[in-house]
């Protein structure tokens, strides 16, 4: 070996060296797979001479199509457009076979025979002719058993050819490649993981909270029915009624809580159906204001709708559920009683109903979760209201059903408006 030739061999070992370390110092990053590939396919422009276009090819299984990931050399915007299905291509082939090949001219035309005439056409335009690459090394990105995808390096126009050299160094850039696609790999199912123990655990809380929930009106009635059927004791009319009309209420609110419950389990399976007609709204508000009117004498439903209020199209049983839903609410957190004043606004394109209630109110941090299964708020008095945390997701998955947005405003200490809407959109004024 000459000397020439000696310098040669140390000037692309040093070049190798190079991007060896430029590439390994970029999959370190903290960067996201997306970002880091696209920083490797940067640093791989500059560092491999020969190589004008380069691109990471990853296997999209739910696609069922290798995808490119990054690339040098061609237009990003066109490349990305491309999909190669299993096999097709030099991409499919070197991944089916799983080892690193060094393409000549013809072997490039033959592999690429097949390749479908869209895709054909994208890499045309990704690289502005439609000649082929006279030079390739493809290398197969896998860790293990467990096979990525393929990096593509190509000569198109540059009077050289990649060396089996090149090959070898190519490789243990992908290893480095795919060393980097694993790792995002399995951080994905480590998140996935968490986040189903976070959800089991939320869920073991919230049947914990509810089945207490349930036992409170249960004991309630157990309690009053015992009583009224001890044989030693004569109960008075006016106590019998009494006991008679807790029992009643307190199977109200089970029956409330059970259908809470039942509902939000249709909704999670996505089984909630809306059976929509004509809907008079302001006269579905009075009848549950007047229900819930019975079981309160400190609190004051009054309602206001304007007189023209339009027809609208939903599903009458469905929107009596949110509007009961939240007027109970306005009942149960206004223990001292108050004004529950419910209104009905109509705007261009919907309607608006809101509830204000006189109660506790609900503070800005407590706002944002309102909506959320499960949530509750926890009283700082110690003061315990009965409820299963399911109405208003409940509420807010009806209303959403429909098209419209539900929404809170609160003040401590002054009270909370409840908002929904609904679109007017479908059915023609007064029908
Ligand atoms: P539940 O009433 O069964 O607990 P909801 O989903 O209906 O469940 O309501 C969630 C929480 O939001 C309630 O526990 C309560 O803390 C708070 N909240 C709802 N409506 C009001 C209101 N009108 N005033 C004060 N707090 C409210």
């Amino acid at each position: 070996m000459g000397n020439s030739q000696n310098n040669q061999e140390l000037e692309r070992r040093t070049r190798e060296f190079y991007a060896l370390t430029q590439v390994a110092k970029t999959l370190a990053a903290p960067l996201d797979l997306a970002e880091l590939l696209d920083a490797v396919m940067n640093r791989l422009a500059d560092a491999l001479e020969p190589a004008e276009l380069g691109v990471i090819m990853l296997w999209d299984n739910s696609a069922g199509l290798f995808r490119p990931a990054a690339a040098f050399g061609y237009k990003l915007h066109d490349i990305r457009e491309m999909g190669l299905r299993a096999g097709e291509s030099i991409t499919g082939k070197v991944y089916d076979e799983g080892t690193a090949r060094l393409l000549t001219a013809e072997e490039i035309a033959q592999a690429m025979a097949d390749m479908r005439p869209p895709n054909r056409r994208i890499m045309s335009r990704a690289v502005d002719t439609e000649d082929l690459p006279h030079s390739a090394l493809v290398v197969p990105l896998r860790v293990g058993e467990r096979k990525f995808g393929v990096l593509v390096l190509e000569i198109l126009h540059r009077p050289t050819q990649f060396s089996s050299a090149d090959l070898v160094f190519a490789q243990t850039l992908a290893d480095l490649i795919a060393l980097a696609v694993d790792r995002d790999r399995l951080e994905n199912e480590a998140a996935l993981t968490r986040d189903v123990n976070e959800i089991d655990r939320l869920r073991a809380e919230a049947l914990a909270a509810l089945s207490h929930e349930l036992r409170t009106p249960l004991a309630t009635i157990k309690g009053y029915s015992t009583a009224l059927l001890l044989e030693q004791v004569q109960w008075s009319d006016t106590k019998r009624r009494e006991f008679l009309q807790l029992i009643d209420a307190e199977c109200d609110n089970l029956t409330t809580m059970i259908n809470d419950m039942l509902d939000s389990s249709l909704i999670d399976v996505g089984r909630l159906v809306i059976e929509r007609e004509p809907v008079r709204l302001p006269r579905l508000a009075r009848e549950v204001a007047d229900e819930m009117q019975t079981h309160t004498q400190v609190h004051r439903i009054v309602l206001d709708f304007a007189p023209d209020f339009p027809l609208l199209d939903a599903d009458p049983r469905r929107i009596k559920q949110v509007i009961r839903n939240i007027l109970d609410n306005a009942i149960k957190y206004s223990p001292n009683g108050g004004l529950v004043v419910i209104r009905g606004q109509v705007r261009a394109t919907d309607v608006v109903v809101s509830i204000a209630d006189q109660g506790v109110g609900i503070s800005p941090e407590d706002l944002i979760p309102l909506f959320e299964k499960y949530f509750r708020v926890k009283s700082p008095t110690g003061y315990h209201v009965p409820g299963t945390g399911l109405g208003l997701p409940v509420a807010r998955a009806i209303v959403e059903a429909h098209g419209g947005r539900i929404w809170a405003e609160s003040k401590v200490g002054q009270g909370t408006t409840l908002y929904f809407s609904l679109p007017r959109a479908g059915l023609s004024e007064g029908a």
